[in-house]
């Protein structure tokens, strides 16, 4: 496998994320990251929405060197207390270099310039402004990163790669728990004691921005609760 480097092209990177892909399909989701930290070095993070802090705890048992590995939070300003609180109590607890990145804006200085409850709308340009941004300019000095997308969370993301190409910012995008099921979560939980949302056993299975996330009904699937009622489905980090 190759090792980290500095340096390499979109096109080499690209190949890299395919080839990936179809080695690692089979991997367990602590192999795929330590594939990362070996391949990428310093030039990859882990992200988490912080719905449950599985990806980050998985993050904490793959070691860079001396370093521990960074993850990413985007702070949209809309999220539940729950959500910050739990971004802090892994902060606290694992050994994992948290990093909280915030949109140029915050959300009054928004609503001044928009006008307020843009999540109402215009949700598109509320998730372009509060999420797709910052994440791209948090992202821009790093060839990969890590999601916590699962494959069975919805039909939208039935076909995510465990390593893939992110042709929209030109990064290597890893999903390493890509094929677990909710069971598999729910499972690795119990089994580490690892942080999860105090909402998650609230009635709600996807967490988001409070004013675009609900309770999910009985047999709706797990994003049901994200944008209800409205024309979207993902915010446009991952599409
Ligand atoms: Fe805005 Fe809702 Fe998107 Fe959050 S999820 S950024 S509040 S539109």
């Amino acid at each position: 496998m190759t090792t980290a480097q500095e340096g390499r092209t979109a096109e080499e990177l690209k190949s890299l994320a395919e080839q990936a892909g179809r080695e690692l399909e089979d991997a367990s989701a602590l192999e795929i990251l330590q594939w990362a930290v070996d391949t990428f070095g310093a030039k990859f993070c882990v992200t988490s929405s912080m719905e449950d802090a599985v990806v980050a705890h998985l993050a904490s048992r793959v070691r860079r060197g001396e370093s521990a590995l960074d993850v990413v939070f985007l702070d949209t300003g809309y999220h539940f207390p729950e959500t910050i609180g739990t971004r802090d109590a892994v902060e606290a607890v694992m050994d994992v270099n948290v990093i909280t990145l915030t949109p140029k804006q915050t959300v009054a200085e928004q609503d001044a310039e928009y006008g307020p409850k843009l999540h109402d709308r215009d949700p598109d340009l509320c998730c372009r402004l509060r999420k797709v941004q910052p994440l791209e300019e948090g992202l821009k000095d790093y060839q990969a990163w890590a999601t916590g997308l699962r494959r069975d969370e919805s039909p939208t993301r039935a076909n995510t790669p465990v390593v893939g190409w992110d042709a929209k910012r030109r990064k290597v995008k890893i999903s390493p728990i890509a094929r677990w099921t909710q069971d598999d979560v729910d499972a690795y939980v119990a089994e580490h004691g690892v942080l999860t949302n105090p909402l998650l056993m609230d009635g709600y299975a996807s967490v988001g921005c409070a004013p675009c996330t609900r309770r999910v009904l009985e047999g709706e699937d797990a994003r049901a609760g994200r944008w209800a009622g409205r024309a979207k489905t993902e915010c446009g980090l991952h599409g």
